[in-house]
């Protein structure tokens, strides 16, 4: 069967012929996903289900990941941790080896960045190609996939100068959008139904990997699912675990690995090991960046799943928690709360203190537990699945290809 027949299943089959009638417009069209990491964290893992489909559609796909130094990744990690609101303190060293990477890289990819139809550039890393590039063909659209709500001013200004010279951008929710001179469109994330992280499994394997991890078969798990890095509060995971098994006894698991262009992981994995030494409830997972299935099968497992993060750009984890029908208990912050239905898909929270009522209120009301599960699954099908995504990708597409043409004819061949 061919990969979009697949989606008619779960999706439906308008949802598919919708999206065969939009790429009929964009059929033979060049267009070039960059971002800064193959594997680790959500964007690389958004592109590898979206690239895929984009070909299927007949759009011509390819995705390209830029190399850096490691003082490059230190500083983009810096943009990263100060778009987010934190105040980070550059060098102009930095700055500079930022700008000098980008040029370096845009020579690697020029020919191909200057006759694409569209470049889609995901987050600060690569942002900069753009200026390199003077005689490019195309549209160019900046994707920002992170928190900019409230970023720390002298990063954002360096980084806004660098942004505006885009034809549109992209950001995941309203209240991330930043006074820019052109287009914004907002388009959330989603999750591929079909994929290793999220397909059913069979219950002997999520035994299995129960088993594997030496998991209490008789205690209930609660899970995060996280790269190590602050944003995520592993430590306040651990905080809320602690004050929920005073009086509901619990296994905790944390589970997670790093990213390439994610320098900070090591540094938080070590302090998370730290906070949950001797305590033989806590499981803190270190896993490799292709196990899908054994976190999907962990996510199946769970009781709980939360994601206590004090900032997120979507929280693609609590997606695929919701799908597999877990009530998720999320930090009030970013895209979490465009996931988490406060009482009513999970509990938004704002403290341990928070996070462990919930755990406990969760934990002795099964029904409940279900019920809320239930509606975070449906919640998933009708939001935040790949065609769902697609399909806004490929209107932008078209929108910003016609320009200002404000009627466009879909009918037409
Ligand atoms: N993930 C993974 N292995 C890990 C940690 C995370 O495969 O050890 C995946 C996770 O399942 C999700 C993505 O990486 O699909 C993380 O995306 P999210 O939007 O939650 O956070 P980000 O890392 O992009 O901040």
């Amino acid at each position: 069967m061919d990969l979009l027949e697949r989606y008619s299943e779960i999706a439906g089959r308008e949802v598919v012929d919708h999206l065969r009638q939009l790429s009929s417009q964009l059929k033979g069209m060049r267009v070039v996903h960059v971002n800064s990491t193959r594997q680790g964290g959500g964007v690389a893992e958004l592109l590898a289900k979206i690239v895929p489909m984009m070909n299927a559609l007949g759009i011509d796909t390819s995705w390209e990941v830029i190399e850096g130094t490691p003082s490059f990744f230190e500083c983009t990690k810096g943009f990263h941790n100060a778009i987010q609101g934190n105040t980070v303190v550059l060098s102009d060293e930095a700055f500079q080896e930022y700008l000098r990477v980008n040029a370096q890289n845009a020579g690697k990819l020029r020919d191909k960045l200057r006759d694409a139809d569209f470049v889609f550039i995901h987050d600060p890393q690569p942002a900069a190609l753009l200026e390199n590039i003077a005689d490019r063909r195309g549209k160019w659209v900046w994707r920002c996939h992170i928190d900019c709500s409230r970023p720390y001013r002298p990063v954002w200004k360096f980084l806004r100068r660098i942004v505006c010279d885009y034809d549109a951008s992209i950001f995941s929710t309203a209240q991330f959008v930043q006074p820019l001179p052109h287009p914004q469109y907002i388009i959330a994330p989603s999750i591929d139904p079909l994929s290793e992280k999220n397909m059913e499994l069979p219950k002997d394997e999520v035994e299995g990997v129960r088993e594997r991890f030496g998991l209490d078969p008789d205690l209930p798990i609660i899970l995060q699912v996280s790269r190590y890095d602050r944003f995520k509060d592993p430590l306040g995971v651990i905080a809320a675990y602690r004050i929920a098994r005073k009086i509901v006894p619990m296994q905790l698991v944390l589970a997670g690995g790093g990213a390439s262009d994610d320098p900070e992981g090591e540094i938080v994995l070590k302090e998370v090991q730290k906070a949950a030494e001797g305590d033989p409830y806590i499981h803190v997972l270190v896993l490799p960046p292709d196990a899908h299935r054994i976190i999907n099968a962990l996510q199946r497992a769970a009781d709980i799943v939360l994601q206590k993060s004090i900032r997120e750009g979507f929280g693609l984890t609590v997606t695929e928690a919701m799908w597999k029908s877990k009530p998720v208990i999320g930090g009030d912050t970013g895209g979490i709360r465009l996931q988490v239905i406060d009482h009513y898909t999970g509990f938004r929270v704002r403290s341990p203190e928070g996070a462990a009522l919930r755990i406990r209120y969760l934990l002795h009301n099964q029904e409940k537990r279900m019920e809320m599960g239930q509606r975070a699954k449906r919640f998933v099908r009708e939001n935040f699945l790949l065609t769902r995504h697609l399909r806004e990708y490929l209107a932008l597409m078209i929108a910003i290809f016609h320009g200002l043409e404000d009627r466009i004819d879909l009918t037409r061949p």
